[in-house]
């Protein structure tokens, strides 16, 4: 029985993104970093005893550089796939669930950002839903996933360098700030 042990670049589901990352980011963050990632994840794929597992299930079980390779792979799969040049805003549900473990949207976005900004070297701010449903902020470094602590992941942004540089230089916390324009909820809320 044949087992598919390549997993694929996935295509990005836009062209641009206004002002807010530029073509040339995405084009190194998608064309060189992510293509890097699912390349080395390929070819470490073979013999491991992993092959033809689900993406997630293969980064809960990996170590070592096949985990930071799988990790990175769906980390960007998350981060690029949650934003749209024509996002659509955060929905009731949604609202209501941050209200409700963050005091409001407000200040879950400055807790959100800050945590990013915080975050020392290079690595992930996310938002999660843990087993009961409630949602959590962590701040995760370097190709970690909320996954492997049994949380179901719904927003990250990437803080690595890579990331922001070429766009906003040293100021990550302004490219944080920004990245706000670009969050489609409805993507962000399908996975709940
Ligand atoms: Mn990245």
């Amino acid at each position: 029985m044949p087992i598919n042990n390549q997993f694929a670049l996935p295509e990005l589901p836009y062209v641009g993104l206004g002002g807010v990352i530029s073509p040339e980011t995405l084009s190194f963050h998608h064309g060189k970093h992510l293509k890097a990632y699912v390349d080395n994840l390929n070819k470490m794929l073979p013999g491991s005893g992993l092959e033809g597992l689900p993406l997630t299930e293969v980064v809960k079980k990996a170590e070592g550089g096949m985990f930071n390779n799988a990790g990175q792979v769906l980390n960007h799969i998350l981060y690029f796939g949650q934003f749209s040049p024509t996002p659509h805003p955060m929905g009731d549900r949604m609202t209501a669930l941050l209200e409700r473990d963050f005091g409001s949207v407000e200040t879950f976005r400055k807790e959100f950002e800050q945590k990013g900004a915080t975050l020392f070297g290079s690595g992930w701010v996310w938002l999660s839903a843990d087993n009961g449903g409630k949602l959590v902020i962590t701040q995760q470094k370097n190709a970690e996933n909320p996954v492997t602590m049994g949380l179901t992941p719904l927003l990250t942004f990437d803080v690595w360098e890579h990331a922001y540089y070429l766009d906003y230089q040293n100021r990550r916390a302004d490219y944080l700030a920004a990245l706000w324009q670009i969050v489609d909820w409805t993507v962000v809320e399908s996975r709940l």
